[in-house]
């Protein structure tokens, strides 16, 4: 771990709380509280920004390896830091598909390289994302990767007894298994939300009972197994009732909101821009009202950004055959911002929760194992997210700017691909730093190395 430069940080609001200082060094939070000094460190300027711990994504696409022309490690985890991440979870859906031991290690590998974020492959449910065998699960595992989060995102893993099979398998080392609710024969060329919009533009619909059949029966999996389910990119308000119900009987369901399906409605697809097609699609007024609902009474656990980097090729075509996609790590946290906060759904305090504390748990991140105790000795040790902004955490935080507004432009993101669904939007708040073992990836809103 790093031992050079020495911060201090002053007088920020921690989770929006009253102003403190931060003390920075050798990788941790070595000292909070009022009128700190330290002598030698660099001194940061805090006054009115807000600190969060570094923010955890359960849910990137880097692309890499594979499609290098969409997105690299490098570039996804500079758009990461730019973002306020410290760490994410990059979904198994490359080519070669991250379904052993070599290719999840390898994804670690390029991430340690970047030095950006803590890079935490997900690793494939099924040989090949084929849907027919399980992958090398327990190989992946025991990788140097140590992967915990599994998942064939981008399709469904729609064989009930495969899915049964993956949850008993996981649930030996504590695994979740992250599934993309679609059942595939509802949504057979499916373009956008099935409803009367959707007739209206000639377009086949992606009908809410598709998401919400598969997350029903997955709960109901998850609790005759025993084991660990988490629903990605929940965009329904069934979906919301389900995973609520299943809550209410104890079962280990967790879930995720993009936060795309938290501001955006499905009459933007009446402009025909593919930059608005996404998989599962943009739902109604009505879906967006339960989502935020959700995530702010914790029915939903956290956002997560499904960051789907495509180049210009792929998406500035016909609305049929372009790819559904969009990307979101540069952009979350405003996002979050304008749907929750300046709404007056969530405060700074649940923000950090939805979006660094609760992802960090259930990507095991938090230093704990899944039932409470001490992380096993043996091993690799996994990288620690989403711990308080007090003495002895690991200085992973974000310095941000809430007063901030400014209109979203593609061209100045570090993402290589260009279809953000918020280009020309103004959004509140701004990413003034990054600090990912109290070392800086972000200064002054830009990248700081
Ligand atoms: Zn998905
Ligand atoms: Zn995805």
């Amino acid at each position: 771990m790093s031992s050079g430069q020495r911060w201090l940080v002053k007088g920020a609001r921690p989770v929006g709380g009253p102003p403190a200082d931060l003390a920075l060094a050798d990788g941790l939070i070595v000292a909070a509280g009022p009128g700190l000094s330290a002598a030698g460190a660099q001194v940061i300027d805090g006054t009115d920004l807000i600190a969060l711990p570094g923010l955890v994504d359960l849910h990137t696409h880097l692309r890499e390896p594979g499609r290098e022309d969409a997105e690299t490690v490098q570039s996804g985890t500079e758009a990461a830091a730019l973002g306020g991440y410290t760490a994410v979870h990059a979904m198994a859906n490359t080519d070669p598909v991250a379904d052993t031991a070599g290719v999840v290690e390898q994804i670690w590998r390029l991430g340690g390289q970047a030095g950006l974020c803590d890079v935490r492959p997900v690793g494939a449910v099924t040989a090949g994302l084929a849907g027919a065998h399980l992958a090398e699960l327990g190989a992946m595992a025991d990788s140097a990767a140590r992967v915990r989060v599994f998942s064939d995102d981008g399709r469904c893993v729609s064989d009930a007894a495969l899915m049964r099979r993956a949850l008993e398998y996981v649930k030996a080392f504590g695994g979740v298994i992250a599934q993309h609710a679609q059942e595939p024969r509802l949504t057979e060329g499916a373009q956008m939300n099935e409803g009367e919009l959707s007739g209206v533009l000639g377009l086949t619909g992606w009908p809410a009972v598709a998401e919400e059949a598969i997350i029903a029966r997955d709960c109901l999996l998850a609790a005759h197994v025993g084991s660990t389910l988490h629903i990605c990119h929940v965009s329904t308000a069934g979906s919301v009732e389900i995973i609520r119900w299943a809550k209410s009987k104890g079962w280990r369901v967790t879930a995720e909101v993009t936060p795309h399906h938290l501001l955006l409605t499905d009459e933007l697809a009446a402009s025909y821009d593919p930059v608005f097609k996404v998989n599962p699609p943009l739902r109604t007024r009505a879906d967006v009202d339960a989502v935020r609902a959700g995530l702010a009474d914790g029915t939903i656990d956290c956002v997560a950004t499904d960051h789907a980097p495509h180049p210009v090729e792929d998406k500035e075509t016909e609305w049929p055959v372009a790819a559904f996609g969009m990307t979101g790590l540069e952009t979350a946290l405003r996002v979050v911002h304008a749907a929750m906060v300046e709404t007056g759904q969530l405060d700074w305090a649940a923000v950090a929760d939805r979006m660094s504390v609760r992802p960090a748990a259930i990507g095991q991140l938090t230093g704990a194992t899944a039932d409470g105790g001490a992380a096993p000795a043996a091993g690799p040790a996994a990288p620690v997210h989403g711990r308080p902004l007090t003495a002895g955490s690991p200085a992973n935080l974000v310095l941000y700017d809430p007063a901030a507004r400014s209109v979203i432009d593609p061209r100045l993101q570090a993402s290589r691909s260009r279809n953000t669904p918020f280009a020309g939007l103004e959004l509140p708040g701004q990413v003034v730093a990054t600090f990912l073992r109290g070392e800086p990836t972000v200064l002054d809103g830009k990248l700081a190395r």
